[in-house]
């Protein structure tokens, strides 16, 4: 039997508008290298798939999650499910019978034949609106293969490729995907390589170097999230304008930073450590662009 290549993939958007031109479908990956303190997508992080458990409040007391599982994975402690997920096959039995979707499983294994069905599904609305089909995550150049692989049979259906990455990748694998693509969003979040670091756990001389590579490859627009108290100061803004105007990508977008994922770090365990940290008031985005706009003249601009 030939070993099908699979991915684990958290989330398959349709009819996404913001993740690049037209209508598109938007494919996150499971796993990422960094481990930014403000991710909002926690669940990306890693590789295995994870059981995800909302507060108590508005739980029936059913209990049918509990009783349902084979595997004695949950129970009720201080008056909340709570979970041995060591022993937890991620089968989602549990968050199907749960009315009141307390319970979630972020990460299933999908094939390329998996991924392709569902694209598929919009392939008018792509063709009708210059849309096509994005890649995201996690980080989507940490599954190279496979995407490689989807990259195929989206080229053989003409469907546009779009990827969003970190830019923590390994240079060859990196180099394959963004030659293939027809744009790069690639997110920095700090120059300095000791702070980048301090907030995510590796430095990112390799961020860089990949982002050099992307911007000779392909159409590279690079992105930001404007973190208070981490990259919004005047240090930053400088030398991120000044890196656009040295290479050849098309702009900067800017995206504030909001709070919409917090939650999640409880429904997984994890304590959200900026759990201070508020967002900048709308005057202090205002300023971060008109700063940065002082020291590049490619276009730079909030995300829309
Ligand atoms: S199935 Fe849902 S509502 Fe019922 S006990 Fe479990 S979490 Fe609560
Ligand atoms: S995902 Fe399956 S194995 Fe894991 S807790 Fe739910 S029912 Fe049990």
């Amino acid at each position: 039997m030939v070993n099908e290549i699979t991915a684990n993939i958290f989330d398959i958007q349709r009819f996404c508008l913001f993740d690049g031109d037209g209508i598109r479908t938007t494919v996150f990956f499971k796993g990422c290298p960094l481990r930014c303190a403000w991710c909002c997508n926690p669940e990306s992080q890693s590789f295995t798939p994870q059981l995800l458990i909302k507060p108590w409040d508005g739980c029936a007391d059913c209990r049918r999650c509990i009783d349902k599982c084979e595997r004695g994975v949950l129970s009720l402690k201080d008056g909340r499910i709570v979970a041995d997920e060591e022993k937890c096959g991620h089968c989602a039995e549990c968050e199907s019978l749960c009315a009141f979707d307390k319970i979630k499983v972020a990460g299933k294994k999908y094939t390329v034949d998996d991924v392709m069905e569902i694209i598929l599904k919009d392939k008018d609305y792509y063709e009708d609106s210059n849309g096509g089909v994005t890649l995201s995550g996690g980080e989507v150049t940490a599954h190279a293969d496979f995407v490689l692989a989807l990259i195929d049979r989206l080229e053989k259906e003409n469907i546009s490729v779009m990827i969003e990455t970190c830019g923590y990748a390994d240079k060859d694998s990196f180099a394959k995907i963004a030659a293939r693509v027809k744009r790069v969003y690639f997110d920095i979040k700090l120059i300095d390589s000791a702070q980048h670091e301090k907030y995510t756990g590796k430095g990112n001389e390799l961020i860089l170097e990949n982002l050099k590579q992307a911007s000779a490859l392909t159409e590279t627009v690079v992105r930001v999230p404007l973190i208070p108290d981490v990259n919004m100061n005047a240090e930053f803004y400088r030398a991120l304008g000044e890196l656009a105007e040295a290479l050849p990508v098309k702009g900067v977008e800017l995206l504030p930073y909001h709070r919409l994922g917090v939650s999640k770090y409880a429904e997984l365990g994890k304590d959200y450590t900026l759990s201070d940290l508020r967002p900048a008031p709308r005057a202090e985005n205002e300023k971060a662009l008109a700063e940065i706009k002082k020291y590049t003249s490619k276009p730079v601009g909030f995300r829309q």
